[in-house]
């Protein structure tokens, strides 16, 4: 086995402390990576504080995984001992089920493994990116250029894809209106991607302080949400609309703000589950969807369009012992853009 060290939360609601711990030892169609990076994602504390149910404890959280590779299995074709490389929410799936097959895992029929918070096909509980190895079967390992900073590669794993995978999907560019609402990790990342594609993005924000950063961005309009002129503004305008809020909201308040056929994408996931009402779905046919990261395949697409672009993740690198003070700054809204751990502090 080989030795770890991490960072995991003993129980729901109680602060993150070191915690040491194993993997398995590399085997033939494994790499091993010595984790440079993890971003923090709002998932992670959703689970830390077992707001979704379920949660296995002792629990080492992350998702956004980047790092050097160190050893590979013998039956490794794909990587190699050197390179960069990196893991995103899940480590396996079923690998037979149709989902599977067409190349989205994380729609696998029997379930796929998370990166941590899951079980392995022995039952054993995963372990995250909190941590400074990680040992994953080479099927769910990403290439990562080196062209980009590494820090700021780290969530397009989890926030990068998670926003890519639908603006894919729904075929989001030149000529939408895109709206983002709710400027955190995912969100800056959607203004970003939907940017870059050629959508006319307008971030819909609680935090009128964001303004000047969401042009940068890219965004072309800002809307805070508090102001019923500004809203008023954008009613029935709004192709798509990515909905990032972590936290309990009205979807009728963004619904009513999408045109004929508009459709409101949920990616963020709030604990309790808010109402819709049907006459703002049938005035004006409107759509309500999901999505949920993306496929190993599309995750290495988005990797290399950011590499091909020069997008990464607006970051501030923290020391792994902040992480729970991070936590607390993120539920107030309280970042720009990602936290993102700099492994070589653990
Ligand atoms: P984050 O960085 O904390 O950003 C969430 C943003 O939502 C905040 O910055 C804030 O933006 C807004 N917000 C927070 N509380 C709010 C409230 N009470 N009312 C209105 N707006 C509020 O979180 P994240 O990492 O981007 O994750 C966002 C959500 O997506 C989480 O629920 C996470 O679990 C989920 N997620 C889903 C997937 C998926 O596959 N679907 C993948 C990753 C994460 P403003 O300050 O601009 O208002
Ligand atoms: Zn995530
Ligand atoms: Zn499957």
């Amino acid at each position: 086995m080989i030795p770890v060290k991490g960072y995991a939360a003993p129980e729901a609601k109680i602060p993150l402390a070191p915690f040491k711990f194993e993997r398995r030892e590399v085997g033939p169609h494994d790499v091993q990576i010595e984790i440079a990076y993890c971003g923090v994602c709002h998932s992670d504390i959703h689970q830390v504080r077992d707001e979704w149910g379920g949660s296995i404890f002792p629990m080492v959280p992350g998702h956004e995984i980047v790092g050097k590779i160190t050893k590979v299995g013998d039956q490794v074709t794909k990587f190699k001992v050197g390179e960069t490389a990196g893991v995103g929410c899940f480590v396996d799936s079923c690998r037979h089920c149709p989902s599977c097959l067409a190349g989205l895992e994380q729609y696998c029929d029997v379930g796929m493994i998370a990166t941590y918070n899951g079980r392995d096909k022995e039952g054993n509980p995963t372990y995250g990116g909190y941590s400074n190895q990680v040992v994953v079967d080479e099927n769910y390992i990403l290439h990562v250029s080196d062209k980009l900073p590494l820090a700021g590669v780290a969530p397009l794993l989890c926030a990068g894809i998670t926003t890519y995978s639908p603006l894919m999907e729904w075929k989001v560019g030149k000529g939408h209106k895109l709206g983002v609402v709710g400027l955190g990790g995912l969100g800056h990342m959607a203004v970003k991607l939907g940017a870059s594609l050629g959508a006319e993005v307008t971030v819909l924000s609680t935090s009128a302080s964001k303004k000047a950063d969401a042009e940068k961005l890219g965004a072309h309009h800002f809307v805070v949400t508090s102001d019923p002129e500004q809203v008023k503004a954008v009613q029935g305008t709004l192709d798509f609309i990515i909905n990032t809020i972590s936290a309990q909201h009205e979807y009728d308040f963004f619904m009513q703000l999408l045109k004929l056929d508009g459709t409101m994408i949920l990616v963020g996931v709030p604990p309790e589950a808010p109402k819709v009402t049907a006459f703002n779905l049938i005035m004006k046919r409107r759509r309500l969807a999901g999505s949920l990261i993306g496929g190993i395949k599309e995750t290495q697409e988005m990797l290399d369009y950011c590499a091909e672009h020069g997008i990464t993740s607006d970051v501030e690198v923290i020391n792994i012992d902040y992480i729970n003070e991070a936590y607390e700054r993120m539920i107030k809204g309280d970042v720009r853009y990602r936290f993102v751990i700099d492994m070589a502090s653990l």
